[in-house]
């Protein structure tokens, strides 16, 4: 397939832009990761759902696509919550990891090339520092050694930024950021006894890294610089891709850190945002304690465009999992495979060249299942071959239609076909109603039947 011309809205810029790797045929993407210190809020997955559709649809074009989707295991939060539940940082850091991972797959994001750790980088992070120092862009400090802002060329660009730089250098220590004022900011800090256990010994001194220091170098050590996609929330702009920038081409004589600069938008729970902090965050774990798919999340997700902000309710998300139930039902209840219908597909291609347009992707597909003119089976084919960008994992549902029906239905279901066997209508017209009290259709196939919820 010839690769189409695809349009993505870099930050950079504040247009959409027409999208040129680096390298033809090739796409780096890098994705900023959580910091494991809790359970992630499906306001922060948002995220990763959005550079999972970039990086399917890329390689569904075409193109051999490289994602780093990094893990945050160091910080103020991280050791200071390890000290708490009196664990290394190492062990309590991995089962935050693992219980993101879980939630990732949960929503079929699928895996990324490389997840590297923070603390198993650091000396891609010290050599960053040292040519900062050298550079004279970087100073140190009583207790730490800082980025100065001053120095720093075109700083705050990419968050349209403009700062007096004739400023007295004012610091920021800890890793809570103040969002309005550009501060210099730790891209190593020192050891103190609060840190216990949790330093290494370096060149630069005895300590740890900052966090932005993090991404320049897990991101610039896989993809190298500049490579093509950035990716993360909208929140990230500054200042956390802002001093990456500043870091990145400061280290490397201006060369820039990414040539695109993508953020999606944020969820949004009662009209405010949803927030660890504030109190005010769903998990995936509540999605399925209410009885609803984490799938018909990512189907809720997608029927926004990913850089508008949404307004999460449990009403939306149950219609979401009414019409994904719908879909996979109407594909099941199909069993040719067909042709995949090339309009469909060129249509479908369009939107989502048109910086991902999801909703309309999504739109789409039910245009082909509403379509008279087109046969069951190459409906079912092309739905599926889109599938593979949207991700709902359709082709598996179906296939596990039969096989979720409970223990007891299916016993009714075998039953009602030995009575089907042997003519005795009567009891076979039961059976049915039985099956269909306990919420299931049962469908006589050649050779047997099929199970699917009512
Ligand atoms: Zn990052």
């Amino acid at each position: 397939m010839a690769i189409k011309d695809i349009y993505l809205h870099n930050t950079l810029t504040g247009k959409k832009e027409l999208f040129k790797p680096v390298t033809d045929g090739k796409v780096g993407i890098y994705s900023c990761g959580p910091t494991v210190y809790n359970q992630v809020h499906i306001g922060n997955l948002r995220s990763y759902f959005f550079a999972d559709i970039l990086k399917r649809f890329l390689t569904w074009q075409g193109y051999e696509v490289t994602l780093v989707r990094n893990i945050t295991d160091v910080d103020d939060k991280t050791i200071k919550k390890s000290q708490q539940e009196n664990i290394s940082l190492k062990e309590f850091t991995g089962k935050y990891a693992q219980l993101f991972f879980d939630d990732l797959k949960k929503l079929n994001i699928e895996e990324a090339t490389y997840s590297p750790r923070a603390t198993e980088n650091i000396d891609e992070m010290l050599k960053i520092i040292q040519d900062l120092l050298k550079n004279g862009l970087a100073y140190k400090a009583k207790d730490g050694i800082y980025f100065s802002i001053s120095k720093s060329k075109n700083y705050g660009a990419l968050a349209g930024l403009h700062i007096d730089n004739t400023k007295s250098e004012e610091r920021i220590a800890n890793d809570e950021y103040d969002k309005e004022n550009p501060q210099d900011f730790a891209l190593w800090k020192f050891w103190t006894p609060e840190d216990g256990e949790v330093f290494w010994d370096t060149e630069i001194g005895k300590g740890r890294p900052g966090w932005h220091i993090e991404c320049s170098a897990m991101s610039v050590k896989y993809l190298g610089q500049p490579f093509d996609i950035h990716t993360g929330g909208i929140d990230l702009v500054f200042p956390h891709h802002t001093n990456e920038i500043a870091q990145s081409e400061g280290a490397c004589d201006g060369k820039p850190l990414a040539n695109y600069f993508l953020h999606n938008g944020h969820v949004l729970i009662d009209n405010s945002k949803m927030a660890k902090s504030a109190g005010n965050f769903i998990t995936i774990e509540e999605v399925s304690s209410k009885g609803l798919t984490p799938l018909s999340y990512r189907y809720w997700l997608l029927n926004a465009n990913y850089r508008t902000l949404i307004n999460f309710t449990w009403e939306t998300l149950a219609s979401s999992e009414q019409a994904l139930k719908r879909l996979s039902r109407a594909l099941s209840a199909i069993e040719e495979i067909g042709e995949i219908n090339k309009d469909y597909l060129e249509k479908f291609e369009e939107a989502m060249s048109d910086d991902l347009n999801t909703s309309k992707a999504l739109a789409i597909v039910w245009d082909i299942l509403k379509d008279n003119s087109t046969s069951d089976a190459d409906k079912k084919s092309t739905i599926l071959e889109i599938d593979k960008v949207l991700g709902l994992d359709l082709a598996n549902q179906i296939k596990t239609q039969v096989a979720e029906a409970p223990e007891e239905v299916r016993i009714l279901a075998e039953t009602r076909e030995e009575a089907r066997k042997n003519s005795n209508w009567a009891e076979s017209d039961a059976l049915r109603q039985k099956i269909a009290d306990l919420g299931w259709k049962i469908e006589d196939k050649s050779g047997g039947f099929t199970l699917s919820p009512l």
